[in-house]
């Protein structure tokens, strides 16, 4: 890539905003939305034919990583998860009973914390358990999270059989000093017996997770990483940014903050992801993932029909998403809507025979549509003014005439481009996307008080 940054515009537009794995952001969902808010939601799509998308929140992990941003709990008892499966159970009745049983699911997701901490026998269970309440498309996107560091080339073949045919491997960064100060050791043998394991078991698509921006991390380290992935040659490598909220995660406060590398340095970290990985046959995908120019991502994303869900890039989308578990968020029938992330409150609400739910919001039409021009702009780098929105028809490009003309602006520093039928991100711009998309998004903007979010890099 030839677009030169400069310290200057990284220092300019490094804010804090939001990753749009939905909009309206979870902070503005509404603590009173309810349990019966969410019958109505599932009623409603029990009438009609619309396949599914379902995913599973599985927590456990042997030990919490430092660095670590996601809903987990470390336990080193086999009989937590089983009793944790027997909640899943009752939530997976519950939510058919409101839903039907025999619903088509085109897309399949555990993820964690650590969903392969589950041994053979819970693993078989809890298929089990989904392939009787839903009716799994022979072409279904099943897909789930590993971590190398417990994970075996036989239990990668398990989960094969048991019917993933897409897996994702946690690697991060595989310098020691890196490991060590994210309290993650993992060497890299580990990882290449289970990325082999899952290339010989058949896998159509193996993913590998890198963060940039953790303690210790150099130019000349991270150069490592890279080099030992590409080695590797899985299909798809997503490159996220580490973003250190020791407030919001207190198991943060382990990482040195004056260790991590931030602004203009972070970036370069990136730049350095950028450059080496479309050297050598993958291509920049959405804000931070590669593909090879043959996986299904990489073709979607050349067609313009790249879909970003919680579960992260798809080209698979479902018109409605159902979690199970705690934390586990759906996106259904117009509403969002989470459950509770406390383990414990989590099983007594099941065990109460109540639906979990701790949050959520019903759109209204114009976060729909403002929904769909964010989608747009980060899964497919443009917003595309002619589409027409429910229900009325209108065009994106009249209602949203006025933040497209403050985006518009930005053309001054090459971020972006405006074309007769559409608002264009150049490739500059594509480092800077969430700016753009703050400029989309009506709670920002009427915000008077930010919530916390990480850093544009
Ligand atoms: S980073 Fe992954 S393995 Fe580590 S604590 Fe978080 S979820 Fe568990």
């Amino acid at each position: 890539m030839s677009v030169e940054i400069t310290r200057e515009t990284i220092d300019r537009y490094n804010r804090p905003g939001p990753r749009y794995t939905s909009y309206p952001t979870v902070p503005h969902w509404s603590n009173s939305f309810t349990a019966d808010d969410y019958l109505a939601a599932l009623a409603d799509i029990a009438v009609t034919h619309d396949s599914l998308s379902v995913y599973v929140h599985l927590p456990f992990c042997a030990e919490r990583c430092a660095y670590c941003g996601c809903n987990a709990t470390s336990t080193r008892r086999p009989d937590v998860v089983d009793h944790y499966l027997d909640r899943i159970e009752r939530e997976l009745s519950m939510v058919i009973a409101a839903l039907g049983s025999n619903r088509r699911v085109v897309q399949l997701h555990w993820g964690g914390g650590t969903p392969n901490f589950l041994n053979e026998a819970q693993s078989r269970r809890l298929m089990g358990m989904l392939r009787t309440a839903f009716t799994l498309d022979p072409a279904a996107e099943v897909a789930l999270e590993v971590d190398p560091r417990i994970g075996s080339r036989e239990q990668i073949f398990l989960f094969r059989e048991l019917g993933f045919n897409r897996i994702s491997f946690g690697v991060q960064d595989i310098a020691p000093a890196v490991q060590v100060a994210i309290g993650r050791i993992q060497p890299l043998h580990q990882t290449e017996t289970v990325v082999k394991a899952a290339r010989d078991a058949g896998f159509c698509s193996i993913n590998i997770d890198l963060v940039y921006g953790l303690p210790y991390q150099t130019p000349t380290s991270f150069a490592a990483t890279l080099q030992a992935m590409i080695d590797l040659r899985p299909d798809r490598i997503a490159c996220f940014s580490y973003a250190h909220l020791p407030q919001a995660r207190p198991n943060q406060k382990r990482v040195d903050a004056r260790q991590l590398p931030t602004g203009y340095e972070k970036f370069q970290l990136f730049r350095q992801a950028i450059d080496t990985l479309t050297t050598v046959g993958y291509e920049w995908i959405g804000m931070d993932h590669f593909a090879l120019a043959s996986d299904e991502l990489a073709v979607a994303a050349r067609e313009r029909r790249l879909q970003r869900n919680f579960m992260g890039y798809t080209v698979l989308p479902a018109p409605h998403q159902i979690g199970f578990g705690m934390s586990a968020i759906g996106d259904l029938a117009g509403r969002y809507v989470q459950n509770d992330a406390g383990l414990g409150r989590y099983q007594r609400a099941i065990d109460e025979g109540q639906l979990p739910i701790i949050r959520g919001m019903r759109l209204s039409d114009d976060d729909l549509m403002r929904r769909q021009a964010i989608m747009h702009l980060m899964c497919n780098l443009e917003v595309p003014f002619d589409l027409a929105l429910p229900p009325y028809g209108d065009r994106l490009g009249d209602v949203l005439a006025p933040e497209i003309e403050r985006i518009a602006a930005y053309a001054a520093d090459d971020l972006v481009a405006i074309e007769p039928h559409r608002l264009r991100v150049t490739e500059r711009g594509r480092f800077f996307i969430r700016n753009l998309a703050m400029e989309l998004d009506r709670y920002l903007q009427q915000a008077t008080e930010r919530p916390v979010f990480s850093s544009t890099v």
